[in-house]
């Protein structure tokens, strides 16, 4: 089965003030199958983000659609595509996007209480993601008290608490040193391999790239090549 099917899709961005427009994605195709992961490589303004904003529903695109799971978000109006979403699509960030004001525990519950998943909380997830991302040490304490990789993992779990069929990661390890980054790897690895997770992964990093199944690289707009895993791992 298909998760996610991307056909045709185009995007524009109108600069008004500039009367500039940029064309940032030219008829971009790519599927996503069930238990893939693929990463998005690129030169910088090559259309990374914009392709994993459009793709995820963040953002709209001019032309074509996009289908998760059969569902054209294309169509959706705000409400539904909201729902959808939050149902359907986990998002971890280059920064991370965690909530200065609350602890650890309560960032990682956001999508539960948005939700009101309380049977959830009760049966104790937000422990068991934590033991498994090994970070079930500092739950208590705030995101400005902890490194970037623990952020990045405690982002992985509130990304998953809601069982997403896909993942979309922008640059996850772009703020991390290489162990840090090794360890969140591993760890997207580990929900690859063993819980079946769907990735899509913007990276420009040829090391974090490396772990995908699949690597498409675009330039100014395109998507002009992929390589497949070789054995175990992406050889460029
Ligand atoms: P990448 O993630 O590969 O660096 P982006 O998707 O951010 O590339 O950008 C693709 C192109 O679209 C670039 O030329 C960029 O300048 C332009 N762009 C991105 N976001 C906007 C925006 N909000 N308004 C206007 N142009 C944008
Ligand atoms: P990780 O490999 O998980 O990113 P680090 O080795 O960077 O972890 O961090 C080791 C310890 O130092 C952690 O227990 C963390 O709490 C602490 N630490 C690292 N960076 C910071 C920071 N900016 N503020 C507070 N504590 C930090």
């Amino acid at each position: 089965m298909n998760v996610l099917e991307i056909k045709n899709v185009c995007k524009k961005y109108s600069n008004n003030s500039k009367k500039v427009n940029t064309t940032a994605l030219k008829n971009i195709n790519l599927t996503l199958r069930n238990n893939e992961f693929i990463g998005i490589m690129g030169t910088s303004g090559s259309g990374k983000t914009t392709l994993l904003n459009v793709a995820s529903g963040i953002d709209s695109c001019d032309e074509g659609e996009i289908n998760i799971l059969d569902n054209n978000i294309s169509e959706m109006d705000r409400n539904e595509l909201s729902l959808f979403r939050r149902s359907n699509i986990g998002m971890v960030f280059q920064d991370f996007n965690l909530l200065n004001s609350l602890s650890v525990k309560e960032n990682i519950m956001v999508p539960l209480l948005l939700d009101k998943k309380y049977e959830l909380l009760e049966e104790g997830i937000v422990n068991k993601l934590a033991n498994m991302m090994d970070i079930s040490g500092i739950l208590d304490r705030y995101p400005y008290e902890i490194s970037g990789g623990q952020q990045q993992r405690a982002a992985i779990c509130r990304a998953i608490i809601n069982n997403p069929k896909i993942i979309f990661a922008d640059e996850p390890t772009g703020n991390l040193d290489s162990r840090s980054s090794k360890k969140v790897l591993s760890y997207f690895e580990l929900l690859h391999n063993e819980y079946n997770a769907n990735i899509l992964m913007v990276t420009h990093d040829p090391f974090s790239a490396s772990y995908c199944d699949k690597v498409v690289f675009l330039q100014d707009g395109s998507i002009i090549n992929e390589i497949r895993k070789q054995g175990d791992k992406v050889k460029f």
